[in-house]
């Protein structure tokens, strides 16, 4: 089953390359942009990661002024927050996942180290909270009350012609989403790439909180996938990517 693969862009910020590869030298600068993503395929669609609502981005220091909202891109790109059943989480970094209510009908799907490493150590070590959401502990709450949450090990097919892989690196459940699109496995490798810039001068990505050897098998394994084809990939963050797809509506990237 061929799925079609759209990127969500609220927008970006500039930045300096040393906070994106790990050890590069400073004042060079790019665009960092934020992204969540949307799947369709005959079953409706199912959302990658939830991106961030304005309150949150204002809390963490995005320039959320010049930022679209969560709300107006899902309804730019025809998805209905209220009725969706499926959420992918590729992680649970506050730019990934944000509820707040949100998604009140969605399973979310997620490595099981990955819930385990935020809701214990992580979530509790004063230099590591600065990844979550201020309102991370309510919002898992919410939907393990709710019986919304699915724990993963390691390999999953979320869905026909969906498959998720752990890889760690970034986070400890860093998981990446495979795809079957028209043109071939999309892999939608979020921040196991923070930008093609990873693979193309192979240096792993600056926030590496689980470890750098696994950062680097996550980069060999997304090669793998594709072949190296950056059209058949989407990194976390890199604003090339507005230059690389076409923009179908106001954010909204046709990756695949
Ligand atoms: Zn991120």
């Amino acid at each position: 089953m061929a799925w079609e693969v759209y990127a969500l862009c609220p927008g970006g910020r500039t930045v300096d390359w040393s906070t994106r590869l790990y050890l590069h030298p400073i004042g060079e600068t790019t665009t960092s942009a934020y992204f969540l993503w949307v799947l369709r395929g005959p079953k409706g669609p199912l959302l990658v990661d939830t991106g961030f609502t304005h309150r949150l981005g204002k809390v963490k220091g995005a320039p959320v002024e010049q930022l679209r909202t969560r709300e107006e891109l899902l309804e730019a790109a025809g998805v209905d927050p209220g009725t969706l059943r499926t959420v992918i989480l590729t992680h649970m970094h506050w730019d990934h996942f944000d509820l707040e209510g949100a998604f009140p009908k969605a399973t979310f799907w997620v490595q099981r180290r990955e819930l385990e490493f935020w809701r214990r150590y992580g979530g509790q070590e004063p230099w590591h909270q600065r990844f979550l959401s201020d309102c991370f502990f309510e919002d898992v709450d919410a939907i393990r009350s709710g019986r919304r949450l699915q724990l993963i090990d390691e390999s999953y097919q979320v869905a026909d012609g969906v498959r998720v892989e752990w890889v760690g690196g970034h986070s400890p459940g860093m998981q990446i989403v495979v795809v079957e699109s028209a043109t071939g496995p999309f892999v939608i490798a979020s921040d196991a790439l923070t930008s093609y810039r990873n693979l193309r001068d192979w240096m792993p990505p600056a926030i590496h909180i689980n470890s750098v050897a696994e950062c680097l098998d996550a980069m060999k394994r997304v090669e793998v996938l594709t072949g190296g084809d950056e059209r058949r990939i989407c990194p976390g963050h890199d604003g090339e990517v507005w230059r690389k797809f076409p923009e179908v509506g106001p954010g909204v990237y046709r990756l695949a």
